[in-house]
């Protein structure tokens, strides 16, 4: 069956997304937009991930929970799990490989954890825009060893994707999945790049502000009916097609 998703989306921890990215805002959003599948991924971080799980579990969209680590070089990477503990495990591993930083929430912005009514439960004063001291291959084995998946975000992009930093894909990651901004242009990089030619290819809102996210334009066929479809499917899926 086709699915429809969004997988690359910030709420308003990430410093640079919009305060109005509530747990709330985001299903709702999500519903409105036809979505059967969204994945949260905010910087470097996972506090949110329970209220979003809690969140999209009332509401009926099915949820993969997700963060978005910026490695050594300086490349974002999406990382999927099946479970929030899993995520929020990475998180740790994460949270102790960035630099000892505080936010500077007059400039960057505030970094909010929310309960899943999108009450205010505090603010993470640890920054979480800088790159972690985590290369990319340690950050690939990390989500799969905590039973996700990981996969370079935005390679179309000009600036903290992989092919942007080290102009080609390494070698030494066995990756078979990329993510491609939603957007014209990043379709049309796509056509552009003979070596993305045979990947599997995931496209995304990265958004950091609601009217961003995707609608019902990108799908996924996983052959598991809506009543039983969870975020493992989707691991599942990308593993698999890494393992190739
Ligand atoms: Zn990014
Ligand atoms: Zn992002």
């Amino acid at each position: 069956m086709n699915y429809y998703y969004d997988f690359h989306i910030h709420t308003a921890l990430s410093p640079c997304a919009e305060d109005e990215m509530t747990p709330n805002n985001i299903v709702n959003m999500a519903m409105i937009s036809g979505l059967d599948l969204i994945a949260v991924t905010d910087h470097n971080a996972a506090a949110n991930l329970p209220a979003l799980a809690k969140c999209a579990a009332e509401k009926g969209i099915v949820f993969v929970p997700g963060i978005e680590v910026e490695s050594a070089e300086e490349v974002h990477i999406s990382c999927l799990f099946p479970t929030v503990d899993a995520a929020q495990a990475m998180g740790e591993l994460v949270n102790s490989h960035l630099l000892p930083l505080e936010n500077q929430e007059d400039v960057l912005g505030a970094q909010y954890i929310f309960d899943a009514e999108d009450n205010i439960l505090g603010k993470e004063t640890r920054m979480l825009l800088f790159a972690s001291d985590l290369g990319d291959e340690e950050i690939f084995r990390a989500a799969w060893n905590f039973g996700g998946c990981a996969y370079f975000s935005h390679v179309d992009r000009d600036s903290y994707s992989v092919l942007s930093v080290l102009g080609s894909l390494p070698e030494i990651i066995h990756t078979n999945v990329v993510e491609i901004s939603n957007t014209i242009r990043g379709r049309e990089f796509l056509l552009e790049r003979k070596d993305l030619r045979g990947k599997s290819v995931l496209f995304s809102s990265d958004c950091h502000r609601l009217a961003d996210m995707s609608g019902r334009e990108n799908w996924i066929d996983l052959p598991v009916d809506r009543q039983r479809l969870n975020a493992q499917d989707v691991i599942n899926w990308i593993r698999e097609k890494d393992l190739r």
